[in-house]
């Protein structure tokens, strides 16, 4: 039989979609994507169920693994890229630069595969095999670069736009500065929360690598309602849980595990963010909710999620029962199996304790 068109059915961003034939309510309604790059974004949001039941609120989560690159990053890679192709600095055939800890790297090589970019991916030598293996993977030319602060000049992001500015027909697209990063996260990741939630969110956490996601869907979150609590999640060795509770850019603690956050400065992204609190996660409690979710949730995502997590739990018990706190789940385990996932190597950082007793055995 031929079906109706239903011209009324969106997508969870609100357009149309054009060829979705009328199905029951509840039924799966999305219509064929335009090439990977329209795969970017439209993630399921998952009601974390233990993590819920410990707290007595909603704790919604993100799964950014969902995306075509595995991470919340290639968000900010598609509107990096679209960027500078508007403003004339990404022509056909030319070549994307950037300054990563992997993450973004792997969402630039996959849409610039798409597109017909090359791709060179300069990197702090600390950041997993995992992550370098996948962007060698992918035809990105790979640059690991010893691990120096950023007022260094040998420092990853400066020798990324050294290399672009050296280069004909390439951008360095750096999203650390670049606020087309953040535009992201206002324009598809706070709308897509608004709508999966029907407005009734409380707070939104996480952690901050460059700010995007942090600073870019909590905006857009405020600006739909400004009571919406907006928490900043920081791990050891970062700066900017001492900036927000004493204007200070002091580190808290040494350094972390949790490859991808954490923060020197003050980002282009993060200024002008509007925060209403901060909260300091050391790694046991990243670990801990990493391998939490991992046996409790059927979910296996990497530290900066442990962290994310651990953190919604933390904002929670600061709110009314029945509150719901949305945060992200930022890539998947597999990209730190011979880490996070590996005994020796938890040993090795004093953590292998912090995974709860009973799922210690699981560690490889
Ligand atoms: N988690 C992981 C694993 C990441 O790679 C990143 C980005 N470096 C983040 C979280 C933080 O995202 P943002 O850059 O938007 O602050």
């Amino acid at each position: 039989a031929l079906l109706r068109l239903q011209s009324s059915a969106r997508d969870c961003l609100g357009r149309r979609l054009a060829s979705t034939a009328a199905a029951p309510p509840g039924v799966w309604t999305d219509s064929w994507r335009d090439g990977i790059v329209g795969t970017v974004g439209k993630t399921p949001l998952i009601r974390l169920q233990k993590a819920s039941e410990v707290t007595g609120c909603n704790i919604l989560a993100k799964a950014e693994y969902a995306n075509c690159g595995g991470s919340v990053k290639d968000r900010a890679a598609l509107f990096l890229i679209k960027d500078a192709e508007k403003k004339g600095l990404l022509k056909p055939g030319g070549t994307v630069v950037e300054g990563t800890a992997g993450n973004t790297g792997i969402g630039l090589a996959h849409i610039c595969n798409a597109k017909g970019y090359k791709c060179v991916i300069y990197m702090p030598n600390t950041q997993s095999k995992e992550k370098i293996d996948m962007l060698r993977l992918l035809g990105a030319e790979v640059r690991p670069v010893p691990a120096v602060p950023f007022d260094n000049p040998e420092n990853y992001n400066h020798q990324a736009r050294r290399f672009a500015e050296a280069t004909p027909n390439s951008v360095w697209t750096n999203q650390f500065d670049n606020t087309a990063n953040r535009l992201a996260h206002y324009h598809t990741t706070g709308p897509e929360i608004w709508m999966q939630t029907n407005g009734k969110v409380d707070a939104f956490t996480c952690g901050t690598g460059t700010g995007g996601t942090l600073s870019g869907t909590g905006l857009f979150l405020k600006e739909k309602n400004p009571k919406i609590k907006v928490v900043l999640a920081d791990p050891p060795g970062s700066v900017l849980f001492s900036w927000f509770k004493k204007d200070k850019l002091e580190r808290t603690g040494d350094s972390s595990i949790t490859e991808g956050i954490g923060q020197g400065r003050v980002t282009e992204n993060l200024k002008g963010s509007k925060l209403d609190d901060a909260v300091h996660v050391p790694d046991s409690a990243s670990v801990e909710w990493t391998y939490r979710l991992l046996h409790e949730e059927g979910i296996f995502v990497g530290a900066s999620t442990g962290l994310n997590v651990a953190a919604a739990v933390e904002v929670a018990k600061s709110l009314p029962k029945g509150s719901t706190v949305v945060t992200i789940l930022c890539d998947s385990g597999l990209r730190y199996q011979a880490r996070l996932f590996n005994k020796e190597w938890l040993e090795s950082k004093a953590l292998y304790n912090a995974i709860p007793m009973a799922y210690r055995g699981s560690a490889l």
